[in-house]
């Protein structure tokens, strides 16, 4: 089948339970999804790339069609290499509309036989986003219902020590 994988890339540093939300979706669309993490040396993250992968793989047990995978480089090599034609991306807002849409003529222009498949979150993970969860989380805010057991525990951690009042 044309689109049999669709791959869902991103930093996931870490993976949150909006993402979850998105590979759920395009899990009930396509027969296989690829969940892949950018390596971009030049970003400095929070989590290595295993770490990552592990708790994303952790998180998707139960989705028996989403595999984990990471990808260094262009995009569209990565798809082409990987022999998928459909890229998945979240919109939580408009403020994601803009920067999304340029990728996604970007990605067209680079691969035209490459299409790229838009899933509207639900509502409440609208202001759920990776960053906000690690900046709450070092503030000592409650981010247990924002992200799986596993990225909760890997948090406490990393961060536990630097909590204020922790010493
Ligand atoms: P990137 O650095 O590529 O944006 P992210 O890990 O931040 O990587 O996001 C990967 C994808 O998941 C993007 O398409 C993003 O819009 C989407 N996404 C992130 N958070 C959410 C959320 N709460 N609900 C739906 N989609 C989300």
């Amino acid at each position: 089948m044309k689109r049999a994988l669709a791959v869902y890339p991103g930093s996931f540093d870490p993976i949150t339970n909006g993402h979850i939300y998105i590979a759920e979706c395009a899990s009930a669309i396509f027969d296989e999804v690829r969940l892949s993490i950018l390596v971009n040396p030049q970003k400095r993250s929070t989590f290595s790339v295993d770490e990552r992968h592990t708790m994303a793989q952790e998180a998707l047990s139960g989705l028996p069609n989403v595999t984990v995978g990471h990808f260094e480089g262009l995009l569209v090599d990565y798809l082409r290499q990987q022999n998928s034609q459909v890229i998945i991306r979240g919109l939580r807002a408009v403020s994601d509309f803009e920067y999304e849409f340029q990728m996604a003529l970007m990605n067209r222009r680079l691969a035209p036989e490459i299409e790229t498949f838009f899933i509207v979150t639900d509502p409440k993970y609208s202001y759920l986003s990776s960053s906000t969860v690690r900046d709450v989380f070092q503030f000592g805010g409650p981010v247990q219902d924002m992200v799986p057991c596993g990225v909760f525990r890997r948090l406490r951690e990393r961060f536990l020590s630097r909590l204020p009042g922790t010493g």
